[in-house]
């Protein structure tokens, strides 16, 4: 027998955005944990705006393992929050209500800012700004990209691939100080599952270098010439791998159009300062498609096209605050409204 440190990993009550929060319980086992053996756990909901103070209890349910290469026999345990008799869903737990499909398969793009002293990383001490945007994009070099931000990056990687997490690449984005890295994952709930993992990975490494990860969909205010930062959703299910089609692309298309509003409502908070037409983003109130066209709501790979309208669709829209549940949630409901015939 060994003891684990199990950490509980969880959403919190805030809004728009919840927060991550965890605790750990030790406990023995055999060997590394399966899903099965973990236990519910409990913990004050009246911290986390998730219980009035007098009957506070909430409980966790574990739904998804990952080892924690960070710590001896250290265990990272995706929780859902459930009400004090353990089976009703909490309010707050979206992952509990969503649609999902195995076959479905999603890619998450998710940007973000390293931010140190109320700054990006790499802004001059003291205010003001770093020359304009160009050479950070993929940048090599201090000028570049500064000198902690790559080993955070890289150690962040090496921590996901550790923990089983389908990192498929990093890199620089176009603002100073901005980064992105891309999951992929069968299902909306494994992937969005690894999706809120890597960034509660990433926070965590973060602390030692007296850094914060801003997830803001426009840090540094909509009238700057400085980048946002979006969380693309490429999606594909399995009609549109192995079936497709121009006839069944167009109603699908149809149907984005048709609930933009209703997709825009859960693209993450503040999304009007990032969608502006400017940036390669589609204004917020419009919706269109186009092919190789980074200015579009929906982009249409090459790929697709060239494949006979088989394959994935990048919803450009998400923002980098987004619930990456609610968002493949989303993309399921209006597919689930096209016929396939
Ligand atoms: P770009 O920056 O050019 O938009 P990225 O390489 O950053 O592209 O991201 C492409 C994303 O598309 C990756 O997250 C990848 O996992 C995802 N992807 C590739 N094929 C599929 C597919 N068949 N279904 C869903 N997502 C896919
Ligand atoms: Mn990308
Ligand atoms: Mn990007
Ligand atoms: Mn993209």
């Amino acid at each position: 027998m060994a003891k684990y440190k199990l950490e509980y990993i969880w959403l919190d009550g805030y809004e728009p955005v919840p927060n991550l929060r965890g605790k750990t319980q030790i406990k023995e086992f055999k060997s590394f944990p399966k899903l099965e053996e973990l236990p519910m756990w409990g913990f004050d909901g009246s911290s986390t705006r998730q219980a009035e103070g007098h009957s506070s209890d909430c409980m966790l349910k574990p739904v998804a393992v990952f080892p924690d290469s960070t710590k001896k026999n250290g265990v990272l345990v995706m929780c859902e929050v459930m009400m004090p008799d353990g089976k009703t869903p909490h309010r707050t737990n979206a992952r509990a209500t969503i649609l999902d499909d195995p076959d479905a398969w999603f890619g998450f793009e998710q940007e973000y800012f390293l931010y140190k002293d109320g700054a990006p990383l790499g802004f001059p001490k003291g205010g003001g700004f770093p020359p304009p945007q160009g050479k950070y994009y993929t940048g090599v070099g201090y000028d570049a990209v500064g000198c902690i931000a790559r080993e955070i990056v890289d150690t962040h990687l090496d921590l996901c691939l550790d923990a089983g997490i389908n990192h498929e690449g990093i890199n620089a984005e176009v603002a100073k100080g901005q980064w992105e890295f891309q999951i992929f994952g069968k299902g909306s709930k494994n992937a969005a599952d690894q999706m809120w993992m890597a960034r509660y990975i990433l926070m965590r490494l973060c602390e030692k270098y007296g850094v914060d990860v801003n997830f803001h969909c426009k840090p540094l205010g909509a009238d700057v010439d400085w980048n946002g930062s979006g969380m693309h959703s490429n999606f594909s299910t399995k009609h549109m791998r192995e079936v497709g089609g121009k006839k069944y692309f167009e109603a699908l298309m149809a149907a984005f159009d048709k609930y933009k509003n209703e997709h825009i409502a859960v693209y993450g908070p503040d999304n009007h300062m990032r969608l502006t037409g400017l940036h390669e983003t589609q204004s917020i109130d419009k919706f269109n498609y186009g092919i190789a066209n980074r200015g579009a709501s929906v982009r249409v790979p090459h790929s697709f096209v060239n494949a006979d309208y088989k394959g994935y669709l990048e919803d450009r829209r998400p923002n980098s605050q987004g619930d990456p549940y609610k968002i493949a949630s989303r993309i399921l409901q209006t597919v689930a409204t096209v016929p396939l015939k």
